[in-house]
């Protein structure tokens, strides 16, 4: 029988919580984000996931091993959120800070921290979702903007109506049963599946295939 290699998980937000649904896993040398969401309890950085653990060496897999991308450089330090990170045109240390992000569904507390992670961190991996996801997160983003304003929660409009279409315009849309195959080696498999919730609602089947064919998989 072959054995498991490891896999970990780091939930960046909603580990105790109903809010920020973020979690990142490693596995197979691969680091990928589950959801991007926000809590819309709060209305200051409280309402975004930890990002600053993705750029944590004690992290798993975290930037001192080397991000998978290789696009770590910039001018943030771990720990800290720059605010408009990439304005400058420099590059972002979140650029490549993970291989993919995938995105459950389109409720805000899955999809609110895009424009963040996009626009603001400057994040410019893949992102994935199905189209079904793809076509509403336009509008729950942005609803959910003109509503903080309505409101004059300044504090928590922390992205522009320009931020969210950025944000959006580099997502590529999987089916469901689709399996994407990424990486060099076309050795990270992952296929969404149909899982209710809400119109466009995935699981997803993560694995990874070793050089030696050990084979890994995680189900969220
Ligand atoms: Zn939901």
């Amino acid at each position: 029988m072959a054995a498991q290699a490891k896999i970990e998980a780091t939930p960046l937000g909603a580990g105790q919580e109903i809010g920020r649904s973020c979690v990142l896993v490693t596995l197979g040398g691969y680091r990928v984000l589950l959801d991007c969401g926000i809590h819309t309890a709060f209305t200051d950085n409280r309402c975004f996931p930890r990002f600053e653990l993705l750029l944590d060496g004690d992290a798993p897999g975290g930037a001192q091993d080397g991000c998978a991308g290789g696009g770590v450089g910039g001018t943030s330090s771990a720990g800290s959120l720059p605010p408009g990170g990439t304005a400058e045109g420099g590059p972002s240390k979140y650029a490549h800070c993970v291989d993919a992000v995938f995105v459950t569904h389109y409720h805000l507390d899955h999809i609110g921290a895009l424009p963040h992670l996009v626009s603001v961190l400057g994040y410019r991996g893949p992102i994935y979702m199905t189209s079904a996801t793809r076509a509403i997160a336009q509008t729950m983003l942005l609803d959910y903007r003109h509503v903080m304003v309505e409101r004059k929660h300044s504090k928590a409009i922390m992205y522009t109506e320009q931020d969210v279409l950025f944000s959006l315009s580099n997502v590529r849309t999987v089916a469901l049963h689709e399996t994407l195959r990424l990486g060099e080696g076309q050795d990270l498999e992952v296929t969404p599946y149909y899982a209710g919730h809400v119109l466009g609602a995935v699981m997803l089947h993560l694995q990874v295939f070793l050089p030696d064919r050990m084979k890994e998989s995680s189900i969220k």
